[in-house]
């Protein structure tokens, strides 16, 4: 249940000039149709269309004995948290849409560097996609409502050509700020960020293959200990990555409770919190959409907030932006 109601003013994003006119009018239409700009005609974005498929195709090599180890496996675990959690949670979203605090530019650098070995688009494109989905959720621009379908919200919405997204005026007017960072613009041009992410691969596989070389026989155990970790620590770490980003566009949109009226359909959902390392505490997130914590009860455990509290702490972190909640909490005790 819905115990408050979110005013006018938290609606509107951090970013100042960012999320400027037509808010979030508070309609929602169910079911939805697909965002205006995705039909007459439908095309479809054949680079995402097969790229998609493909590396999930690659990724079930896991399941083929010969590409497993168990150093592939600790690599798997660890960089859902080093690139999923800092890459796309951290640094791609509560860091550069929301800007719920501010780090040093070597180290907002860094982190975003990891969000882009999840392969989840460069930083504008992914700011401009969350920032049009908090302006419009679950009305018809929402690029990627789920109350469309499932499987729209989920992945399909990226298979589709959104000719919103190619409009380069509009897609700039929600990215202003980090375009102006000659280091994001350099990752936008020649897909340049494409290669950021085959170059972290090939780290991956020949540290591999150093390694399985000198503990080995032969330079074949060079080669399946590299790919093991190919396979184990880029390629499946990617597709789980992938499903779990999606999932917080996807099923905390549909299933979960609510602690705020927000408007739109926004959930607080327990397995994809967990999951996602506080992600998934997503109506606390459209209700205070700066606010670095997502999650605003104690058993709303967020991970992602644990790490930059840390950041804070060492003093890596500043300006970090509280839940209104709790000064609002603290001030009624
Ligand atoms: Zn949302
Ligand atoms: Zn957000």
């Amino acid at each position: 249940m819905a115990s408050d109601t979110v005013s006018e003013e938290t609606q509107v994003d951090g970013p100042n000039d960012i999320v400027d006119d037509a808010e979030n009018d508070g309609r929602f239409h169910d079911p939805l149709s697909w965002p205006e700009s995705t039909v007459n005609p439908v095309r479809i974005r054949w680079r995402y269309a097969l790229s998609i498929p493909a590396i999930h195709l690659l990724a079930c090599l896991a399941f083929v004995p010969w590409f497993f180890s168990w150093t592939g496996v600790v690599l798997c675990v660890l960089g859902l948290y080093v690139f999923g959690t800092l890459g796309i949670n951290l640094c791609y979203h509560r860091l550069l849409t929301h800007q719920g605090f501010v780090a040093p530019k070597w180290l907002e650098h860094s982190l975003a560097i990891l969000g882009v070995c999840t392969m989840q688009d460069t930083p504008a494109c992914w700011v401009a996609m969350h920032r049009m989905h908090h302006k419009y959720s679950d009305t018809r621009p929402d690029p990627h409502s789920p109350l469309v379908n499932f499987l729209w919200g989920h992945c399909g919405w990226l298979m589709i050509v959104n000719r919103d997204f190619r409009n380069v005026n509009y897609y700039e007017r929600f990215v202003r700020d980090i375009l102006k960072d000659p280091f994001y613009l350099r990752l936008e041009r020649n897909s340049f960020w494409t290669v950021v992410y085959a170059i972290h691969a090939l780290v991956f596989f020949l540290i591999g293959f150093g390694i399985g070389r000198a503990t080995g026989t032969t330079a074949m155990d060079g080669v399946q200990f590299g790919l093991s970790l190919v396979v184990w620590g880029v390629l499946l770490r990617t597709v789980v990555t992938w499903h779990i980003t999606w999932s917080v566009n996807s099923v905390t949109h549909l299933w979960g409770y609510q602690n705020y009226n927000t408007r739109e359909n926004s959930q607080n959902n327990m397995l994809i919190g967990l999951l996602s390392n506080g992600e998934g505490w997503h109506n606390n997130h459209h209700a205070d959409q700066r606010a670095a914590s997502h999650g605003h009860h104690w058993w709303e455990f967020d991970v992602t907030w644990l790490t930059i509290r840390l950041l804070e702490i060492i003093g890596l972190a500043k300006d970090v932006v509280r839940p209104k909640s709790w000064s609002e909490k603290a001030t009624t005790e």
